[in-house]
C-alpha cells in the first residue's frame, strides 16, 4: 500500500514518512500541488495525505482536479485552519476526511487507517465477512475490522498493530526476538529502525494491559525479546 504525502513542510512530511514506513506503508512525498497531482495521476497510490496550503495550486484544487478527472483515491486532507468553512470546503473539494493541524501522530494514524478501512469496506461490501476475533483480558481484538473493543469503547488499530498482535498471539507462550519479529512481521525492511518495535509494544500494552507499566500479557523476556502470555 502506497501513501502519497503532498506537503511542503519538509519536517512534517519526513516525520510522517518515518512513521508510515514503520507501519509497513510505502511512501512518496510531493512538495507542491503540481507534483502531487502528477504523482496521484500516475496511479498506484492507495491513499493521499493532502495539505491545503501549498506553493502553486493548493490542496483544495488538487482534490477537485482529481475528482473531476474521475480519480477517487481516498484523500485525507490536512489544514492549519480548522474553521467550519475550511472543513466544508475540503469535503466539497473531494476530501474523504479532514484533520486540522497541529495533530497528534496517533490521531493521524487512526484517521488514515479508518479511511483505508472504510474504502476497503466499500470495495468488499458484497463479500461475506468472516468473523475473525480473539478475546484477550476482557478486550475483543477484531482482526478483520482493525479494532479493539472493550465494553462500549471501540479503538481503531493500525494495520501494523494488528499484524504484530496476531503474530504474538500465534506465538503465545514463546519468547520471540526483536530480530525475528522484524523479519516476520515487518518483512525485514533494512531501513526500519528496531526502536519502531519498542514503540509498538508500548502501544499494545496500553491496549491490553490493566497496568501497562507492569505488563502481564506482552512480557519482556530479558536478553531475548517479547512473549505473549495469558496465564
Ligand atoms: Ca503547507
Amino acid at each position: 500500500m502506497k501513501v502519497l504525502i503532498v506537503e511542503d513542510e519538509q519536517h512534517l512530511a519526513e516525520g510522517l514518512r518515518f512513521n508510515l514506513e514503520a507501519e509497513g506503508f510505502e511512501v512518496e512525498v510531493a512538495a507542491t500541488g503540481e507534483e502531487g497531482l502528477k504523482a496521484a495521476e500516475a496511479g498506484g497510490i492507495g491513499v493521499v495525505v493532502l495539505d491545503v496550503m501549498l506553493p502553486g495550486i493548493n490542496g483544495f484544487d488538487v482534490a477537485r482536479r482529481l475528482r473531476d478527472a474521475g480519480n477517487y483515491v481516498p484523500i485525507l486532507m490536512l489544514n492549519a485552519r480548522g474553521r467550519p468553512e475550511d472543513v466544508l470546503e475540503g469535503f466539497d473539494a473531494g476530501a474523504d476526511d479532514y484533520l486540522p493541524k497541529p495533530f497528534e501522530l496517533r490521531i493521524f494514524l487512526a484517521r488514515l487507517n479508518g479511511l483505508l478501512r472504510r474504502s476497503e469496506w466499500s470495495r468488499t461490501a458484497d463479500k461475506e465477512r468472516v468473523s475473525d476475533t480473539v478475546e484477550v483480558n476482557g478486550r475483543t481484538i477484531d482482526f478483520a475490522n482493525l479494532e479493539l473493543r472493550q465494553d462500549d469503547t471501540v479503538l481503531p488499530l493500525t494495520l501494523m498493530e494488528i499484524k504484530l498482535l496476531r503474530y504474538l498471539i500465534e506465538h503465545e507462550g514463546t519468547a520471540v526476538s526483536r530480530r525475528t519479529i522484524l523479519e516476520d512481521v515487518w518483512g525485514l525492511q533494512e531501513d526500519t529502525d528496531t526502536r519502531a518495535i519498542d514503540n509498538f509494544i508500548v502501544r499494545l500494552r496500553k491496549y491490553l494491559e490493566d497496568e501497562p507499566n507492569d505488563p502481564k500479557i506482552v512480557r519482556t523476556v530479558r536478553g531475548v525479546g517479547y512473549k505473549f502470555t495469558t496465564d
